[in-house]
């Protein structure tokens, strides 16, 4: 039997025995990704502990955030981000780790505006240059970093990607250390401590654990396949 309470605890389990075989000196965060997933089971793994969840659709998420009103979750949005879809981001979430131009981030900050809320979020890097995917180009991110260092109500804590697809252990880690070492550049350039690498997914859980991710995001290999 396989059951979600199974699935979670092993995935679980296996980001911690990660996390201390690669000797980070804390395991990496489990960010369970919900999106087409209904709201019963986020609730059945709430009740096992689980408190972070990642949603990439704004409007299915907007309704689940309203129906788990009760439950003290950490909402994280993680999807491609309309600039009309700013101001309920702003608004309803935690974390955003999908921030992709200047132009989203400085919308962000400003729907903050008088709020006192202060919004944690990652650029999102587009790694290998891939013309569907969106994120900062790597050559770009110093250029606009200053910028981005003046919205006040904004946490930069990281950065995420979702490098290109590979089954390749090694070009996998290749591209996450990539990531990790424009974080280290950043934080040195700009005096600062970003703590946050948002990079592994259910297929290359391991290879982003190795090279110092600080929160995965897992869908599949908790939930099983998404409803359509
Ligand atoms: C869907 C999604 C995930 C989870 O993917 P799985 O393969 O189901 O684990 C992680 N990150 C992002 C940005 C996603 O859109």
């Amino acid at each position: 039997m396989n059951t979600l309470k199974q699935r979670y605890q092993k995935i679980k389990q296996e980001v911690q025995q990660l996390s201390e075989q690669f000797n980070h000196k804390q395991s990496a965060l489990l960010l369970a990704v919900s999106k087409r997933h209904p709201t019963e089971k986020i609730r059945e793994l709430f009740s096992y502990g689980q408190h972070c969840f990642g949603e990439n659709y704004l409007q299915e998420a907007l309704e689940k955030i309203e129906e788990l009103s009760d439950l003290n979750i950490e909402w994280h949005f993680i999807g491609p981000i309309q600039s009309n879809k700013t101001k309920a981001i702003a608004e309803n979430f935690n974390w955003v780790h999908s921030v992709d131009r200047t132009k989203i981030a400085t919308r962000l900050n400003n729907h903050l505006e008088g709020t006192g809320k202060q919004l944690n979020i990652c650029l999102q890097i587009n790694l290998n240059k891939e013309p569907q995917k969106s994120g900062f180009l790597i050559e770009d991110i110093l250029q606009q970093f200053p910028q981005l260092l003046k919205l006040n109500h904004l946490n930069i804590r990281g950065l995420m990607a979702i490098p290109e697809h590979t089954d390749d252990p090694i070009k996998q880690a290749e591209n996450f250390r990539l990531l990790k070492q424009m974080l280290d550049k950043l934080n040195q350039q700009f005096d600062l401590n970003m703590d946050t690498l948002s990079m592994g997914m259910s297929g290359d859980m391991t290879a982003a654990i190795q090279e110092g991710s600080t929160i995965i995001r897992i869908g599949t290999a908790i939930f099983g396949a998404r409803e359509h």
